[in-house]
């Protein structure tokens, strides 16, 4: 199979790849290297020179993107706009990205008529109290002059107009929504707050905890998603679905800075940082984000292997 994966230079990209052309697919990627990096797939250029190639450039060149979609059986679409950080800091690009490039990626799986991966998150739920969340729950978003919902909304934007084309052109879409994906060569550069714990607890600084840490997510491991999307794009079920994938242990930051520090075997210390001094005073976090697998399990049969803890050791061991 050839598939085409935008953002495949990224941290779940550059994993999927591995995963696909270990299965002896062939990959073609685009990236723009903006928070993907060259490094994550040169070992694979050099292992896969027949089966693996590489544009540098971004999914708003759409004419490229229509080229390298005519060439490819589906396309894994996973190029976006990510980490609360570099929203806040691009507010721009993000939405040219997330909004314009996604619409260049689905209208050439239109026009070709080809399956199509939309990487979805759980920032499309929005501001919750409840838990778990049901893909067919109600959104609860705040203000547009606070940047942390454009990415929620342009993200439901890119699942409104996926879904369009499936019900109105029956292009076969399948479409994710993430939850706090976490493993080994993410970057804590655009905020994602385990790989930043993890660098400060190794260097014995202080974990910087935002807010009061009493917020809680849930993380998955990259292996778990990986084998996820796979499963997703070889099953008819999933076709025309919004499907959440996600962790099962609920833990608020705070505990999870705690956990970081005694499995790393740290001697930090913990600091509660404002919000405000960290993302501005037009920032929202967001309290609570527990996923309801039902529909991962009903259609995938989908069980997250890996624990929280042994995720964390894992990734620990690896950034030593
Ligand atoms: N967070 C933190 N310290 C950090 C980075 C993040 O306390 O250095 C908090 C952040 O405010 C949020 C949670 O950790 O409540 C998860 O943040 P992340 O950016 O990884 O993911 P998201 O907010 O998108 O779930």
């Amino acid at each position: 199979m050839k598939l085409l994966v935008t953002g495949g230079a990224g941290f779940i990209g550059s994993n999927l790849c591995r995963k696909y052309l270990e299965r002896g697919d062939e990959v073609h990627i685009i990236d723009n290297l903006s928070t993907g990096k060259f490094e994550n797939i040169s070992d694979l250029l050099e292992k896969y020179p027949d089966r693996l190639s590489f544009d540098e450039d971004s999914i708003l060149n759409d004419k490229l993107v229509m080229k390298l979609t005519s060439l490819a059986d589906v396309v894994i679409h996973l190029a976006a706009a990510v980490g609360v950080k570099y929203i806040i800091n691009n507010p721009l690009s993000a939405m040219e990205t997330n909004i314009i490039g996604t619409e260049n990626v689905v209208r050439g799986a239109k026009v070709f008529k080809k399956k199509i991966f939309i990487a979805s998150s759980s920032e499309v739920y929005g501001d919750q109290e409840k838990a778990p969340l049901y893909e067919e729950d109600s959104v609860i978003f705040g203000p547009s002059v606070k940047l942390r919902w454009s990415y929620a909304a342009s993200k439901l934007v890119d699942e409104f107009l996926a879904l369009s084309y499936y019900r109105t052109l029956d292009i076969p879409v399948v479409i994710c929504r993430f939850f706090n994906i976490i493993g080994p060569k993410q970057t804590g550069e655009y905020g994602m707050v385990v790989p930043r714990f993890v660098d400060q607890a190794l260097k014995n600084n202080p974990l910087l905890v935002y807010g009061d840490g009493n917020q809680t997510r849930t993380f998955t491991y990259i292996e778990d998603v990986l084998d996820a999307i796979m499963n997703m794009m070889e099953n008819e079920k999933c076709v025309g679905q919004i499907i959440n994938i996600g962790g099962t242990e609920e833990i608020k930051i705070l505990d999870l800075a705690k956990k970081v520090i005694q499995l790393s075997g740290s001697s930090s210390s913990i600091e509660l940082v404002p919000y405000e001094k960290v993302y501005g005073k037009d920032f929202d976090d967001m309290k609570r984000r527990v996923p309801s697998l039902e529909k991962a399990r009903k259609l995938l049969d989908f069980n997250p292997k890996y624990g929280l803890d042994d995720s964390l050791k894992i990734i620990i061991d690896s950034m030593k």
